[in-house]
């Protein structure tokens, strides 16, 4: 299996991918064929496990791992009781459950930080690891994020006691909500740093960047005998243990009999950065039998506009949203999907980056656009319609969905697409606690005084690790500076030995 990068031909095997997480030309590792599966596959697929299921689909994008190899990342990620759905003891990561009869809700959120990044983070800094040690790497990794709530929690808890690997986490300071603050502070594990920085995001993000270019940082944490390295979104090794679910949840409703093998379902992504949607891509590319996929966007509704005309263009407003993890204007994933509607066409997708990065926009035209339309559909919903879709569902259904699935499901509702639909649950209702409370017409209100009121108005279960944070110990509390972002990370490298 041979990857490229989407903007300039070369060859790099999938651990070299997962190592690198970008190109060197700033283009995204992407396979350069997609591995298919046949009916018969499928239907020798029905029996396994979910681990077995990733490893089997993995080691079909990943050759230089073995099968057993792939598996024990996958069991290790998995199969050690870090995924619980609330309010049972079942222990599967992933579940699914009808909504009305055609709306085949995935739930994504029963890891350790109750959303659904933990389904690749969990198993990521074990690819990562492998691949580093197959390429000879002697020194061990440093992660350093950058966060504005979600990514930040999932990367602490996916790397945490990771043999070989410490992460530091900045976070800045008031910017990110309780919970996730919390989530945060009281992260544990023997070899993580969380940090609290005086800025914004943005100042959190160049901060980081900035310590992966200077030299002097690198040399003092190499003299400490550890490289830096990120655990970014589009790290090839963060997108192929979502195609997993997909192919999981087509085989479930197999077997509970909701359609026969072969028969044709939608898949319905809430989308951000374009990942979890491309999964679905790729699993349609493989040969799952997906009819449309849906793009669902809040009122952030750039991938709406550009699948609907071909013209993608960031140069608008950008709105604070209920579905804060959807507030994006520029979904990087996107770029490898132009890599396989172009027919793997480097140049082509180098142009339209370019034109993206001096102008903020591109079109597509021709056989790309109707490449395009033939398999994406694509509707968004403003936070009104967003909460009467909380509404909607938990009145009619008893069921409680959080800010995003709700644009997912306004979306599908929308759309009215026929058939059975796969629309994937992205995090728990309770994860965003306080605008899914405000959409049932609670008081406006933060932190566990909304989980409580949220539990108490509707009854519905509290996952385990938002619970167990009320009793857990703030073990980071410290607020740097900016100008310490480096100091900090320098420090922390120097710390202990691992
Ligand atoms: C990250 C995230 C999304 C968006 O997923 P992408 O892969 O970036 O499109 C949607 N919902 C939740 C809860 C998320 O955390």
């Amino acid at each position: 299996m041979n990857y490229t990068s989407t903007r300039s031909a070369m060859t790099a095997s999938s651990a070299q991918a997962i190592a690198s997480g970008i190109a060197p030309d700033g283009g995204l590792f992407t396979p350069t064929s997609i591995p298919q599966l046949t009916a018969a596959e499928l239907e020798s697929f029905r029996s396994l496990s979910y681990s077995e299921l990733a490893a089997e689909i993995l080691s079909r994008f990943m050759d230089d791992f073995t099968k057993e190899e792939l598996l024990s990342y996958a069991q290790a990620a998995y199969d050690t009781g870090r995924f619980l759905r609330p309010g049972t003891d079942s222990r599967e990561p992933v579940g699914l459950c009808e909504l009305n009869p055609g709306e085949e809700l995935l739930e994504l959120f029963y890891g350790p930080t109750a959303a659904f990044k933990d389904m690749a983070l969990q198993i990521m800094p074990r690819l990562l690891t492998a691949s580093l040690k197959k390429l000879g790497e002697q020194r061990s990794v440093c992660i350093l994020v950058a966060t504005s709530g979600d990514t930040g929690k999932a990367a602490l808890e996916g790397f945490r006691d990771v043999e070989g690997t410490r992460i530091g986490v900045y976070f800045p300071d008031g910017g990110v909500s309780e919970i996730q603050r919390m989530q945060m502070e009281t992260q544990e594990g023997g070899n993580v740093a969380v940090w609290a920085v005086r800025g914004n995001f943005d100042d959190c993000q160049t901060g980081v960047k900035k310590i992966f270019a200077s030299e002097e940082a690198n040399r003092a944490i190499g003299d400490a005998g550890i490289m830096l390295s990120s655990a970014n979104s589009i790290n090839w090794g963060r997108l192929a243990p979502q195609i997993v679910y997909y192919i999981w949840s087509y085989l479930r409703l197999a077997q509970r009999g909701v359609i026969r093998m072969g028969d044709s379902v939608n898949v319905c992504v809430p989308t951000g950065n374009f990942g979890n949607i491309l999964a679905a891509y790729l699993a349609r590319r493989m040969g799952l039998p997906f009819a449309r996929l849906i793009c669902a966007s809040n009122a952030n509704n750039v991938l709406t506009d550009f699948i609907r005309t071909g013209v993608y263009d960031r140069n608008r407003d950008f709105y604070r949203t209920l579905s804060p993890s959807m507030d994006i204007l520029i979904s990087s994933n996107v770029e490898r999907l132009l890599y396989y509607i172009s027919g793997g066409n480097c140049a082509y997708v180098a142009g339209k980056m370019r034109e993206l990065a001096e102008t903020g926009r591109y079109a597509l035209e021709g056989r790309e656009l109707a490449e395009l339309q033939s398999v994406f559909t694509a509707g968004f919903c403003d936070d009104a319609a967003t909460a009467r879709t909380i509404r909607e569902v938990w009145e009619g259904n008893r069921h409680l969905i959080d800010t995003h699935t709700a644009v997912g499901v306004r979306v599908l509702r929308d759309t009215a697409p026929g058939g059975v639909t796969i629309l994937a649950s992205t995090a728990s209702a309770y994860k965003f606690a306080d605008g899914v409370l405000e959409a049932l017409g609670g008081e406006r209100c933060d932190g566990f005084d909304a989980i409580d009121r949220l539990a108490h108005q509707t009854g519905s279960p509290v996952p385990m690790p938002l619970e167990s944070l009320r009793g857990s110990a703030v073990r980071f509390d410290t607020v740097i500076d900016r100008d310490r972002m480096e100091s900090a990370a320098v420090n922390f490298c120097q710390s202990f030995d691992l």
